[in-house]
């Protein structure tokens, strides 16, 4: 126990798995929250302070999936093992040492790790210089891959990153983190100083000056620092092979804050399934390393027109080349993730089939270079001939080596044996003929010893304990124990155990061969390993068959038709000719219902008619059309195809998406708080060549509150935030706006009214809708039908008593009467404030046209106005 004690101080937040034998046994409250946990049972093992010692264990032979479920629920795991093996007559403890500490951002198993998905470790540091007290620093690693980068944000843009990061563990002082990760957040010792976070990262990289790296601001070097040191820590202070860091600027990234992507069900949806994201609808990719960086280009689109279109370039290419994708369907098939393979031997964790994948891989990537060859020319899209350079002739001394050195049929361990093929190490060889001749012999023992003593029952077996044995039955027992030649070594009520001085020294003989040959073995395959891991073309190879398996993805999207390559612009077009909701189409394929057709739709958001105004009734189709149009933008902006007929867009540089239900009732937010917030952040933050697509602004309000929000919000993203926006409402009144404001276009969702029944057609057409409809929604939804007929009479009352006193409200009137609306500051709006001299008097101002004094004459004039 107090060695247990001593471990346990070590890592005090782990639940501390204590090697004892075949078990991980686990004490006291670490056995308690385990076995509940795990639902396994909880006993008891001697006590402490008088007490029982709480005590739960599992088998290391199923410890995977025990772990997986324990990281899954949030638990971090301190694994200490015995660190000599048991000799004999030993007393008293074996030596035990913790030789990792598991936590989701350290895992580089694949039972642990979902394969088609990074597993990131981020660190937050704030700035280690007072100057610069706002600034952060951001820093994440995929530990089983090795990639590594790091950036300077702004506070504000924390939640940003960290939405597109999808963390699997972070970093940082808690009062940093914003609330929805904090479940997220490991216990970390400190933020490290600038000095000693500089000397940390230049060690680990092996450099004098960490300058040598790149050009690293404070907040970088202290954010790389605090993940190395975590993942340092996690390996035992061993560390495993990373990239050098990489600084990311946010600058070429197209910006969605978190709440646009949680509406937009990007890499998975809001309950956790990948099935029905937008990941799940376009991913036609066969390798799960493709899988990783099509959810990367997913969550990270591009922000430069020519980056974009050096995308398209290359799948438009790959489309036309139909034998080269069949080549490469069977290719990929057959193609191991080699980054996830690097990672589990840098972390010395590697088994056979680690080396084998990077054999498997390194010929995949030969066999894709041959076959792309006789294809490339100058007129061959520049990223394919990059691809081909990364690709072609790299590794080779490892791949002839990897492909001499290994067997044929790999054993799962290192530990079965028979690795290293025939042939490649004579030394290896000679072992292994020593150790499989000696037991030739004791074949041929077994047999001349059964004739020689007349017991055709006597069989040489290895035993655990006593090494090879003769055995006969007990009866045959007491007779040869009389003979000379051999000597008694055990005997049980049926069997009888003989030795030898011939089978003892060949039981030895065999012993050492087969040690030496599995010491000889194991340093073959640590030389392979180096060798791997000092193969920096690995890295690139990774990374070139990732994107040339996320472009075929591309083109086989495209190939299924009706996919359209768009046309990307610096401008501010924006035109979506059939556009289509992948997801909402793929979900309605699949129901197998006869009318169940995705309607597509056009989308016109040019300059002259920038906003548009969707009204509808409820299931009508306006929320699909909203995500439909962001989507487009994804798609588009990650370089990937989209689903129209045709598509036009002028690059965005951030997209608001609000669309769908505000749940966050759960953080004390009221649905109305969360949805102001929301709108907050848009009018805060949109800008010219921002997207704005947004549902029901003010519905949770009374309706002139409302209404009156709603109004002023579509007036200030038509006027001065000038942003492309859809606009979508139940306040029908607002379709007056079309007059005043110039770029606003009134759309509706096309419905039709067939023997007092409503049909949605799920067509956007030019025009406002005239009624809710909420009655007949009510009645779908199956609300009962003497509730629906009260609901009905109380409508026809409200609506005549509306009707009546319509002329009062000053609202229409406003609409009508104020055709300069947009072109008016906010606050200037009549309804609740007079004409402001003193900004009438601002407006007018041309300071271009002023002498010096003039404009001191003015300033005092103004100032009469204050
Ligand atoms: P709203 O936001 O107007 O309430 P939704 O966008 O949620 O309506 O659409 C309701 C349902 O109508 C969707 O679940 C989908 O099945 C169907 N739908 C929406 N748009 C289309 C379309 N363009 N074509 C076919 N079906 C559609």
């Amino acid at each position: 126990m107090a060695q247990w004690f001593t471990l346990k101080e070590q890592e005090p937040e782990a639940l501390l798995f204590f090697r004892m034998g075949d078990f991980y046994e686990l004490f006291f409250a670490d056995a308690q929250a385990a076995a509940h946990a795990l639902d396994i049972a909880l006993t008891a093992r001697g006590s402490h302070d008088g007490e029982p010692i709480p005590m739960c264990g599992v088998p290391v032979s199923a410890a995977p999936a025990y772990l997986a479920r324990l990281i899954r629920r949030g638990f971090r795991v301190a694994v200490a093992e015995q660190t000599q093996a048991p000799q004999k007559g030993q007393k008293g403890p074996l030596p035990r040492a913790i030789v990792r500490v598991v936590s989701p951002g350290t895992l580089t198993e694949d039972e642990l790790l979902e394969a088609g998905r990074a597993n990131l470790l981020v660190a937050i540091a704030p700035s280690p210089e007072r100057s610069k007290a706002q600034q952060l620093g951001a820093a994440w690693i995929d530990i089983s891959t090795g990639a590594f980068e790091t950036a300077t944000i702004m506070p504000d843009a924390l939640p940003e990153l960290l939405a597109r990061l999808d963390p699997a563990e972070i970093l940082s002082v808690p009062d940093l983190i914003p609330p929805e990760h904090s479940e997220r957040l490991a216990p970390v010792p400190g933020i490290p100083s600038l000095d000693s976070a500089r000397t940390h990262i230049a060690r680990a990289f092996e450099v004098a000056q960490i300058e040598a790296l790149g050009d690293f601001t404070p907040e970088h070097i202290v954010a790389c620092a605090m993940v190395l040191g975590y993942v340092q820590r996690s390996q035992a202070g061993a560390l495993p092979r990373l990239s050098r860091p990489t600084t990311q600027g946010l600058d070429g990234v197209l910006g969605i804050d978190p709440a646009t992507r949680h509406s937009l069900d990007i890499l998975r949806t809001r309950d956790g399934e990948s099935k029905y994201s937008l990941l799940g609808a376009v991913s036609r990719t066969a390798t799960a390393a493709g899988s990783r960086l099509l959810a990367e280009w997913l969550s990270s689109p591009l922000t430069s027109a020519s980056a974009i279109t050096a995308r398209q370039q290359a799948w438009l290419w790959l489309n036309e080349q139909t034998p080269l994708n069949d080549t490469l369907a069977l290719i990929f098939r057959r193609t191991p993730d080699i980054a996830r393979a690097l990672g589990r031997l840098s972390a010395q964790r590697g088994q056979p089939r680690d080396l084998a994948a990077l054999r498997d891989a390194l010929i995949a990537a030969d066999d894709i270079t041959a076959a792309l060859q006789p294809l490339c020319d100058e007129t061959t899209p520049t990223a394919i001939r990059e691809l081909f350079g990364a690709l072609y002739g790299r590794a080779e001394g490892l791949l002839n080596r990897l492909r001499s050195a290994l067997a044929e049929e790999l054993p799962a361990r290192l530990d079965d044996g028979g690795v290293i093929a025939e042939g490649y190490d004579a030394e290896l060889d000679h072992f292994r003929t020593l150790r499989n001749n000696s037991r030739r012999v004791i074949a041929a023992m077994q047999g001349e010893l059964s004739t020689k003593l007349g017991i055709n029952t006597l069989k040489i077996k290895h035993h655990a304990q006593l090494g090879y044995v003769i055995e006969v039955p007990a009866t045959h027992g007491a007779k040869l124990r009389d003979n000379p030649a051999l000597s008694f070594r055990q005997g049980t009520a049926s069997l009888a155990r003989f030795s030898t001085e011939e089978l003892a020294e060949l039981d030895q003989a065999i012993l050492e061969a087969a040690e030496n040959a599995s010491r000889k073995e194991r340093a073959l395959f640590d030389a392979l390993c180096t060798q791997a891991l000092e193969t920096p073309a690995l890295e690139d190879v990774a990374a070139a068959l990732a994107q040339l398996d996320v472009l075929r993805s591309c083109a086989l999207l495209a190939a299924g038709g009706n996919w359209c390559c768009p046309t990307m612009t610096e401008g501010t077009d924006f035109t979506l000719t059939a556009c289509r909701h992948p997801v909402v189409e793929a979900a309605l394929a699949e129901s197998g219902s006869a009318d169940a057709r995705f309607i597509p739709n056009n989308c016109s958001l040019e300059p002259d008619q920038r906003v548009m105004l969707l009204t509808g009734p409820n299931m009508a189709g306006k929320s699909t059309f909203l995500r439909q149009t962001a989507l487009a933008v994804i798609l588009a902006q990650a370089g990937l195809p989209v689903p129209a007929k045709n598509a036009t867009i002028g690059v965005v540089d951030r997209l608001f998406s609000r669309v769908g239900g505000a749940d966050d009732l759960a953080r004390g937010r009221s649905t109305f708080m969360v949805e102001m917030t929301e709108a907050a952040a848009i009018l805060n933050q949109a800008g010219p060549r921002s997207l704005v697509v947004v549902d029901e602004i003010g519905r949770g309000t009374s309706t002139l509150d409302g209404l009156a929000i709603a109004w002023a919000t579509l007036e200030a993203l038509h006027g001065h935030l000038g942003a492309r926006t859809i606009f979508a409402t139940h306040f029908h009144e607002l379709t007056a706006l079309t007059d005043a404001l110039p770029r606003l276009q009134a759309c509706t969702m096309a419905v039709r009214e067939w023997r007092n029944k409503v049909i949605f057609q799920h067509e956007v057409k030019a025009g406002a809708a005239r009624k809710s409809w909420g009655l007949h929604v009510a009645r779908l939804a199956g609300v009962p039908s003497n509730v629906i007929d009260r609901a009905s009479r109380l409508l026809t009352t409200l609506e005549q008593q509306h009707a009546q006193s319509r002329p009062s409200l000053p609202l229409f009137d406003m609409a009508f009467s104020e055709p300069a609306a947009e072109e008016m500051p906010l606050d200037a709006v009549p309804i609740s404030q007079p004409t402001d001299a003193l900004r009438e008097k601002l407006d007018a101002l041309d300071p271009d046209s002023l002498t010096p004094r003039d404009a001191l004459a003015t300033l005092y004039a103004l100032k009469e106005l204050a």
